[in-house]
């Protein structure tokens, strides 16, 4: 990776075309990648303030967490270097929405649904929605309501006026966690922006019926790199909206640089060797692999394994979690039970089998022997 970081260093960023650029962003963590353009940057954006329009339905803001405990950039340099201006991000705001006999009362300056208001009529923005979207009951979005208004009328209109649209964490990509199968679940009717669970005729925009494109950043939480990346791409014009997405993203609307089609956490994870080896682990707080602890990582597309977390420090096998799969669009219902090895509820984790690599499949089968395992997948 050094030696692709020196060679970048030497490319002139804005002449770099967007497979390169795809690349780069694919081997380098966001640090590297802004502090390498960082003067090449300043001087490209002077001219062009990104606006960002930040919205949270239901969920637990841990994806806004995860952005916030980015160490290096810190979310502050990060938005400074792109040159964005988080016009509008709920968490975050000091402003208060107030009412006074059901009107809205004060100014942008202190009541935000005033300035969300004005931010969508002025337009020109990038729209991230985080959190999952309440259908119900029967339609009406009632379960989610924020200042007098439901979070799916809010968001309809954010949406129309959005020059491109991020989803980013599980929930907001296809439910996630809100959709989780329960006994109030088809009440809830939780949605995700474009897609419920992997039904993309069922996505919050297709019932509003706006037809736009949304570029889905997955994962409980989704690594800040994902996020910050793939905003820059996009504010950068390295990914262009919408013509480029067909090339650059997956069929679950998901960046391929960051979740390969064709490859899963568990191709690099730092225990893969104790799975090759069959040194399968039966209790928690062993060196294994944690596959009989019930590691879904071999239908997780992310790049977890190489990019790792905290810093590039660790990441969940590697500390000793099973993965979950949480970038995967059944996650949770897919994934459970959580801890439980996944053969033994005899189905591919009700998983697309289509997007399930061969290789991952046929190694999950047989837990061992991935070397032939692989050979057979390329039908060697
Ligand atoms: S099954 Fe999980 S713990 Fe085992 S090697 Fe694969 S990713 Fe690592
Ligand atoms: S290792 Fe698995 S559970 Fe952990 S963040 Fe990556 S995909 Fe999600």
């Amino acid at each position: 990776m050094k030696n692709l970081v020196r060679t970048l260093d030497s490319v002139d960023f804005l002449k770099m075309d967007r497979r390169t650029f795809m690349k780069a962003v694919g081997v380098m963590g966001a640090s590297v990648f802004l502090g390498t353009y960082k003067t090449q940057m300043v001087s490209a954006l002077e001219f062009a303030e990104t606006k960002l329009i930040w919205l949270h339905g239901s969920e637990c803001t841990g994806c806004s967490e995860s952005l916030l405990n980015a160490g290096n950039p810190d979310v502050g340099q990060a938005l400074s270097k792109l040159n964005v201006n988080l016009a509008y991000h709920e968490t975050l705001l000091a402003q208060q929405g107030i009412f006074n006999d059901g009107k809205l009362v004060n100014t942008s300056e202190l009541n935000s649904e005033i300035l969300l208001e004005e931010l969508i009529k002025e337009g020109k923005y990038i729209l991230v929605v985080e959190g999952g979207i309440p259908n119900g009951p029967q339609g009406s979005g009632r379960y989610l309501v924020i200042g007098n208004k439901t979070f799916k009328e809010t968001l309809g209109e954010a949406a129309k006026n959005a020059t491109a649209i991020v989803a980013v964490g599980a929930c907001a990509c296809w439910g996630g966690i809100t959709s989780a199968d329960s006994d109030v679940a088809k009440d809830t009717d939780y949605r995700g922006v474009a897609f419920a669970k992997t039904d993309a005729s069922k996505g919050m925009l297709k019932e509003l019926g706006i037809d736009k494109p949304v570029i889905n950043i997955p994962g409980c939480p989704a690594h800040p790199d994902w996020i910050l990346l793939t905003l820059g791409a996009v504010i950068l014009g390295k990914i262009k909206v919408p013509e480029d997405l067909p090339a650059v993203l997956d069929e679950y609307g998901r960046p391929k640089v960051f979740f390969p089609p064709d490859h899963t956490v568990h191709d690099n994870c730092p225990r893969r060797g104790y799975y090759d080896r069959g040194e399968l682990d039966e209790e928690v707080g062993g060196p294994g692999c944690l596959w009989k602890l019930g590691c879904k990582a071999p239908y997780a597309h992310a790049d977890c394994g190489i990019r790792r977390w905290n810093g590039s420090v660790s990441m969940c096998t590697q500390a000793g979690g099973p993965c979950i799969a949480c970038v995967e669009p059944d996650f949770p219902d897919g994934s459970r039970p959580l801890y439980v090895e996944a053969e033994d509820k005899g189905v591919l984790l009700g998983a697309n089998i289509d997007t399930v690599s061969k290789v991952a499949v046929g190694a999950a089968a047989v837990a061992a022997g991935v070397h032939a395992v692989r050979r057979m997948g390329k039908g060697e």
